[in-house]
């Protein structure tokens, strides 16, 4: 066993900061406020911006960067996270106030600017990647694809090569030291943060960039946001359907009952067309409820003499099929059976076992369990088991 409080060689992952720059009073994004605390898709950009960067699990720590008259505010998110700091009079100085608050505290920084709410994980991956492959710096960038024009009084002057141009984004990720030294130095009026590093002498590498990590400058910019963002919605929520089944048998001469799969003797048996598992049929009926798929009587007719007697295994296997056929898998199912005798609980774990072999799925996302009617009503009487069923398919 290596010792790991003395082994030099025992890495130590860096810790790394991302400091969100949301000092700007921009407004050209139409409304009365500036645009990070705006509203897209029910939450402020800033709250998005912020949900992504808490969420990365390569984040360490979140600095918040804020105009003076907005820290006593309610419009930042508290969730996650972050610490709160005063902002300058400009963006770099800004950034340089975030900085120290993660100086000596934090190995890099991520500085970014909190108009781009729909940074994905893998351009923060990118430029962290870029930084652990002993880039100085790094920031993510598209290269140009459209024809650049120079125009003069609305007209084409000229074709400007757009060969090795590239439109920048952020974050733009640094090593805390080097990053700080550079902005002490600049003497101002950089546009960002790349600029900087550049002034200082560090080589800056261009990470991937992605199309939908557009900067919010204008209302246009929030109608596009809002769609992308919908379209991530529709592409990651999992489709959940949930089925039930009913299902009744009524006892008839016999020494057994078979419920859920599992042999239970007793003094009268159940009369059906198959093997009459009351249990089983409702859980079979909804899983095709889930899918929208009819019932047992559907897929296996009681007039088609071929499913006399027929283990009732067959038919949950078939909707099994169906449910895995459409892409979804069974998530749980939850089965009532309601008589007086047989007593149910004893049998209970068997039937589970049954049911988790049938169907595939875990036993502990498959209840069995029983209740009687009091006495009353037909379960009452002893005239034969009903049976309830719920499950729940998921896709993906
Ligand atoms: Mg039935």
């Amino acid at each position: 066993m290596p010792d790991h409080a003395t082994n030099p060689r025992t890495a130590v992952s860096p810790k790394t900061a991302a400091i969100i720059v949301a000092a700007g009073r921009g407004t050209r994004a139409g409304g009365n406020l500036p645009k990070q605390w705006q509203k897209l898709g029910g939450q402020t950009v800033a709250w998005h911006t912020m949900q992504v960067f808490g969420r990365h699990p390569r984040i360490d720590r979140i600095v918040l960067v804020l105009h003076p008259d907005d820290i006593d505010s309610n419009l930042w998110p508290s969730d996650p996270p972050a610490d709160i700091v005063a902002g300058g009079a400009t963006r770099a100085a800004s950034v340089l106030a975030g900085l120290q608050v993660v100086e000596g505290a934090a190995d890099r920084v991520l500085i970014h600017d909190v108009a781009r709410p729909l940074v994905t994980p893998a351009v923060i991956d990118g430029v962290l990647g870029a930084l652990d492959d002993t880039a100085a710096a790094a920031a993510p960038a598209l290269a140009v694809s459209d024809a650049l024009w120079q125009g003069r009084n609305g007209e084409v002057a000229g074709l400007q090569d757009r060969t090795n141009l590239f439109r920048a984004q952020t974050p733009q990720g640094f090593h805390t030291d080097a990053i700080l030294a550079a902005h002490r130095a600049h003497p101002g009026g950089a546009a960002d943060d790349v600029a900087v590093a550049r002034a200082a002498g560090l080589a800056v590498r261009i990470t991937p960039g992605d199309e939908d990590n557009i900067k919010i400058t204008t209302p246009g910019d929030f109608a596009r946001a809002e769609r992308i963002l919908k379209d991530r919605m529709t592409r990651t929520s999992p489709d959940i359907r949930l089925g039930n089944g009913f299902d009744v048998h009524r006892f008839g001469p016999g020494d057994h009952v078979i419920l859920c799969g599992h042999k239970i003797p007793h003094d009268q048996g159940l009369d059906g067309h198959s093997d009459a598992d009351v249990g089983m049929h409702a859980v079979t009926d909804a899983i095709y409820g889930a899918l929208a798929q009819g019932d047992i009587g559907r897929h296996f007719p009681p007039s088609d003499p071929q499913w006399k007697g027929t283990d009732s295994a067959v038919f949950l296997a078939h909707a099994v099929g169906l449910a895995v056929q459409h892409g979804f898998r069974i998530t749980n199912i939850d089965c009532t059976l309601i008589c007086e005798e047989p007593k149910i609980g004893p049998h209970a774990p068997a039937m589970t076992a049954r049911m988790a072999d049938l169907t595939g799925i875990a036993a502990d996302r498959i209840s069995i369990k029983a209740t009687t009617s009091e006495q009353l009503g037909f379960t009452g009487r002893g005239e034969g088991i009903a049976a309830l069923a719920t499950v729940s398919l998921v896709s993906p």
